[in-house]
């Protein structure tokens, strides 16, 4: 069975030492989480929560880095750098990374590349705009942004490879995909897997939700067959919303 997993994607918000402050009162409410739970703080802030999160079961990630190894990239972090700040995961091709910084499927595919050097669990983010769903592409967006984030890699090299399914229409909007519509599209996302990866890779492969998920909506996304958990902004900065959302785990009492 595939591990339940809720991510928190904090985007530019929070300062260190409030960052310090939200991972604190997430560990103290975690309790016995029965999902795989992760955070991804600003880059900044990756020293400074490896420490406490390092004795707990909630993992480490960060949330950009640069499709180089090393370099003349003034301003630029690599994934080894962050690694070293105690990352353990990548978001790669964030729609905001897509949208307001132009990366390409190309520049996305480095990352994954450097990012399975490094040894960190990818999290690769995919999901069409409101446009694009309306005229009917969106299956197909998505299965071309898979195409271009994975050429060139076989099933093995991607086993640990965690997808998000961001509609960029629900993302920060309030407005959430229908069950019906997410469920739809997790499944369509298994099968690309399979035909590129085969049937077993595709099983195990973890697709999650991103898009307005709150505490009120869930559980009834995640109790979806081809849901396996949430990529969560908005609702990860408040602790209390992000342990409702990680306690909505279906497989719970199982
Ligand atoms: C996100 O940015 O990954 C996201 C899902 O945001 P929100 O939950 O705020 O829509």
């Amino acid at each position: 069975m595939r591990t339940h997993l809720v991510a928190g994607n904090w985007k530019m918000h929070t300062h260190p030492k409030e960052g310090l402050a939200l991972v604190q009162e997430i560990l103290s409410g975690l309790g016995k989480a029965e999902s795989e739970v992760w955070v991804f703080p600003p880059a900044t802030h990756l020293s400074l929560l490896a420490e406490p999160l390092a004795q707990s079961p909630v993992k480490l990630g960060a949330q950009n880095a640069a499709s180089a190894a090393q370099g003349a990239y003034t301003g630029e972090l690599s994934v080894s750098m962050l690694k070293a700040c105690g990352a353990q995961g990548l978001l790669i091709g964030h729609s905001e990374r897509r949208q307001l910084f132009g990366e390409t499927g190309k520049v996305l595919n480095q990352k994954l590349e450097r990012c399975l050097e490094e040894d960190l669990t990818p999290f690769l983010c995919v999901g069409e705009t409101l446009e694009e769903r309306e005229s009917g592409n969106h299956m197909e967006v998505v299965r071309h942004q898979i195409e271009e984030a994975t050429e060139g890699f076989d099933g093995e090299a991607l086993q640990t490879l965690v997808i998000a399914y961001e509609p960029v229409w629900a993302i920060g909007t309030g407005q959430t995909a229908s069950p019906f519509q997410a469920q739809e599209m997790h499944a369509f996302i298994r099968r690309v897997w399979a035909k590129k990866f085969g049937e077993s890779a595709a099983e195990k492969i973890r697709i999650l939700y991103g898009g307005s998920v709150k505490p009120e909506n869930a559980a009834e996304l995640f109790g979806q067959t081809d849901i396996d958990g949430g990529l969560i902004g908005g609702a990860s900065l408040k602790a209390a919303d992000f342990l409702q959302i990680v306690q909505a785990n279906p497989h719970y009492d199982l």
